[in-house]
């Protein structure tokens, strides 16, 4: 994940990518214990909350792409992690 300091708007995009991150780790937790619980409407409840939870942070991975290729793109000083 690239990061810009200082920049509002790279603050902004990595902190929502990052709450993304954590609602789908805790949503992994749920299906596990869905899963171990046999309980097949929540299992497939907590699986498309998943699947939505992994689109936001697509999309927020392209946003942070499309915002870096247009701000930042003369920084190669930014690190990847
Ligand atoms: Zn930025």
């Amino acid at each position: 994940m690239t990061f810009v300091e200082g920049c509002e708007e790279c603050k902004r995009l990595s902190s929502a990518y990052e709450a993304a991150t954590m609602e789908w780790f805790r949503l992994q937790g749920q299906l596990r214990i869905a899963e171990f619980s046999r309980d097949k409407e929540a299992s497939h409840q907590i699986v498309a909350e998943l699947n939505g939870t992994a689109r936001r942070r697509q999309s927020l991975r392209e946003e942070i792409e499309a915002h870096h290729l247009k701000v930042h793109s003369r920084t190669t000083t930014a690190s990847n992690c």
